[in-house]
């Protein structure tokens, strides 16, 4: 909450830019865009904006035309957007809500005003943020968690058979967590996780998903990826985790892998699956991959 919220001016009247970037200026980043077209060009860029401060009377494309697009693409949707204009009406009114604004800003601009409304709407989209972030993800370990996981692979599973790339699963669980917990204690076996959790963020790429599943197992889709490089990464991760001994303690992890066989196949038999695999990798002695 602490961070600079960023606010994005869109206006073709240069006068209207330097007023609203005035009142502005000193509480927040500002980007500025002059068009349609170079707002959302803007957008995509990272930081995203906070906010968006949109002029409805443009040239080419208007505020409502802008928003329309803003909203239809699921990466740029959820940022509010204030629509700025000279007439406001109850139909104008009306119309921008139906086209996704959060408020309006009516010109001739008073400052106060444009201060008080978008401080309220910054607020909200950065209190929205945090909460989005506390459901998605696991406390302790701060990875995705099961939630996240179970929608986020639908849509990799229709993206892989659409696009016809191999989708792997690794399912893993630690060895004997049980007893780490009662030698060294809870607090230790949390850290324990942690440091589990640390190595997984640092081995998998933004497209691969890794979420903690459950209590001590973990759970990883990799994206263009066939069973047998995953076994190969799920070689390398156990030898990892074998050898990154947290707070000196041995610790050793068991993994079960699957992969998409075709159309028929859903995530929860992918899981089935590698949780099969995983329970074969316990009884064959654990600190072992196998597949299912
Ligand atoms: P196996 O090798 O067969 O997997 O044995 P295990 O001891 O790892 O498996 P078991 O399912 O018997 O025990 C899992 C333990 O994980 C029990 C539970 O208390 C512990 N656990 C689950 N969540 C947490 C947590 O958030 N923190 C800590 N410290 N322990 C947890
Ligand atoms: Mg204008
Ligand atoms: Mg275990
Ligand atoms: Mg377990």
């Amino acid at each position: 909450m602490n961070e600079q919220a960023m606010v994005l001016i869109v206006d073709d009247t240069a006068t209207t830019v330097a007023i609203l970037s005035a009142c502005l200026k000193d509480n927040y980043h500002l980007k500025t865009a002059r068009n349609g077209e170079q707002c959302l060009k803007q957008v995509k860029l990272s930081p995203q904006p906070d906010l968006i401060l949109l002029d409805i009377e443009m040239p080419d494309m208007n505020g409502y035309q802008v928003s329309e697009k803003l909203k239809a693409d699921p990466t740029t949707s959820h940022i509010p957007i204030i629509f700025i204009t000279a007439r406001l009406d109850v139909e104008d009114e009306e119309k921008g809500f139906a086209h996704g604004a959060v408020d309006y800003i009516t010109k001739p601009i008073h400052p106060p005003i444009v201060a008080a409304r978008v401080k309220t709407h910054v607020t909200m989209k950065k209190q929205k943020d945090i909460l989005e972030r506390i459901a998605l993800h696991d406390q302790l370990t701060d990875l995705y968690n099961r939630h996240f996981l179970l929608n986020v692979a639908k849509q990799k599973i229709s993206a892989a058979l659409r696009h016809q790339f191999a989708i792997s699963i690794m399912m893993i669980d630690i060895d004997h967590f049980k007893s780490i917990n009662d030698q060294h204690g809870h607090p230790a076996g949390d850290s324990v996780l942690k440091a589990v959790a640390k190595v997984l963020k640092k081995e998998y790429r933004d497209e691969d998903i890794a979420a903690r599943f459950g209590g001590e197992e973990f759970v990883i889709i990799l994206s263009h990826c066939d069973l047998g490089n995953a076994r190969i990464k799920a070689e390398n991760l156990r030898i990892k985790m074998e050898n990154l001994k947290p707070l000196g303690i041995k610790m050793t992890i068991s993994i079960g892998l699957s992969q998409l066989e075709n159309e028929q196949d859903s995530f929860e038999e992918l899981l089935s699956r590698a949780d099969k695999a995983l329970y074969h990798a316990k009884q064959q002695g654990r600190n072992r991959v196998e597949i299912g």
